[in-house]
C-alpha cells in the first residue's frame, strides 16, 4: 500500500517533467503554473498555532497557496510543496469561502480548514508529493554547480567550432 502511493507519486513526479535545474520551490510553482495554465499566487499567513500550516484556495482564474510566515525557509518549502501536492494530484482545493478569513483574520480559518485533518488519504498523497518535490530541489540544487560547469564548458567549446 505504502510502496503503491509512492511509485504513483513518482510517477507522477516524472509526468510532470520539471526542469533539470530548479533553484528553489519558487521555480517548481512556476512550473506548475506553466502546466495547468493558471497564475498561483504565494501568501505567506501568520497562522494559528495547532491548525494547518499551509492551504490551496482555487478561485475561477487563479489558485493561491498560503503557507505559515513564522518557521524556517525548509519548513515553508515543504507547505508549498505540500499544497502543490494536492494540486498536482488532482484533489479539490479548499472552498474560495475560506480566502475571506484567511486575508482578514487568519485566526478565523481554524475551524474551516479542518479537511486537513479528515482527508487521509489525500493528505498522505500531498504529502508523499511534497517530499518528494523537496528532494528534487535539493538533488537540483546539488546538481548545479556541476551543471553550471558543464555549461560552461559546453560553451567554451561551441565557440571554438
Ligand atoms: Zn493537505
Amino acid at each position: 500500500m505504502k510502496r503503491s502511493l509512492r511509485h504513483r507519486c513518482e510517477t507522477r513526479l516524472r509526468q510532470l517533467a520539471l526542469p533539470d535545474v530548479v533553484t528553489s520551490m519558487v521555480d517548481v510553482v512556476d512550473h506548475v503554473e506553466r502546466l495547468r495554465e493558471r497564475p498561483v499566487r504565494l501568501r505567506p499567513l501568520s497562522l494559528p498555532p495547532g491548525g494547518p500550516t499551509g492551504a490551496w484556495v482555487a478561485t475561477s482564474v487563479l489558485d493561491y497557496v498560503f503557507y505559515e510566515r513564522d518557521t524556517s525557509p525548509r519548513h515553508q518549502a515543504q507547505i508549498i510543496a505540500h499544497e502543490l501536492g494536492h494540486m498536482t494530484s488532482g484533489h479539490h482545493s479548499s472552498p474560495a469561502a475560506v480566502l475571506a478569513p484567511l486575508l482578514l483574520a487568519p485566526g478565523a480559518a481554524t475551524v474551516m480548514l479542518a479537511r486537513e485533518a479528515y482527508a487521509t488519504d489525500e493528505e498522505r498523497e500531498a504529502e508523499q508529493m511534497a517530499d518528494l518535490l523537496v528532494a528534487y530541489v535539493e538533488a537540483s540544487m546539488e546538481r548545479a554547480p556541476a551543471l553550471s560547469a558543464l555549461e560552461a564548458a559546453l560553451k567554451r567549446d561551441s565557440r571554438r567550432l
